[in-house]
């Protein structure tokens, strides 16, 4: 399949870590050669597949100085899962590229020479609509939008559309949105429902069926460098991932 998936939404903490992280360990669970790549200079995913960004080769050689991703990227426990990891140097990659040809297209170009070796690539992109999220989303296929059933959470969302439309239509015409999914969900929130409801009205189909709960564990898992399916895959949350890879995989066949 080789599909190239941005994981994206311009605004902080809606759990675009988290999805990118889980839903990485579910599909090595299903045995998908599967790469995650962090393309926040925060490196959380980074340090929550358990590696420390410090001590690694990062993504910025590959962005900046052309490294071929396979003397960068990591392995993990599961052997259908590796990392290409990201550093705080990131923030410095940004402002370097901005003068570079081809600007919105190095991660993709970065992405090409090893694109073949797996069955799915998950771009965990920053919390900006910057230009490592846009080179995210030139480099993928589709697009994931993890969000919070909160009141400010639907304002945001119509920058985002955009911005995906103005890519779709001026640089990468592959672009199309996967889905959006519910995350952190709460269902005993009045508010959660409505905003909820209001997302199907405005979106139908794209919303996914599964609804990511708030769960505890998905919150401790990244401590112990785990995905959550891996840390306890007995949890609530695991099991949502679950079903939302499962979900996933059959939407995108039909795409
Ligand atoms: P940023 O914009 O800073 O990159 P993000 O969108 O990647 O943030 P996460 O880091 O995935 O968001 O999540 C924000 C916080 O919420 C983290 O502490 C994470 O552990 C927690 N979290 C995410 N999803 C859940 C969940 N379903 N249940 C409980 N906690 C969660
Ligand atoms: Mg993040």
């Amino acid at each position: 399949m080789g599909k190239i998936i941005a994981i994206a939404n311009q605004k902080g903490g809606v759990g675009k870590t988290t999805t990118t992280i889980n839903l990485g360990g579910c599909l090595g669970v299903l045995e998908y050669k599967t790469l995650i790549v962090d393309a926040d200079p925060q490196a959380n995913t980074t340090s929550g597949t358990g590696f420390d960004p410090k001590n690694v080769r990062n993504i910025y050689d590959c962005l900046v100085n052309g490294a071929h991703p396979k003397d960068v990227i990591l392995k993990t426990s599961n052997p259908n899962l590796d990392v290409l990891p990201s550093h705080l140097d990131l923030v410095g990659a940004e402002l370097e590229m901005i003068n570079m040809p081809n600007r919105e297209y190095l991660l993709k170009s970065t992405l090409e020479k090893i694109k073949d070796d797996y069955d799915f690539i998950l771009i965990d992109c920053p919390p900006a609509l910057s230009l490592l999220t846009l080179n995210g989303l030139c480099a993928a296929n589709g697009v994931i939008v993890p969000m919070q059933c909160e009141y400010f959470a639907l304002e945001g969302l119509s920058d985002l559309v955009n911005t995906i439309k103005q890519v779709h239509a001026n640089l990468n015409p592959d672009l199309v949105i996967i889905g959006l999914l519910r995350v952190m969900f709460d269902s005993r929130m009045t508010l959660q429902q409505q905003v909820s409801e209001q997302l199907l009205e405005h979106f139908g189909d794209k919303v996914f069926k599964t609804i990511i709960p708030r769960n505890v564990r998905l919150a401790e898992a990244p401590s112990y460098g785990l995905p959550g399916v891996a840390f306890d895959k007995s949890s609530r949350g695991a099991k949502a991932y679950l079903e939302f890879g499962a979900e996933m995989i059959e939407r995108i066949k039909h795409m």
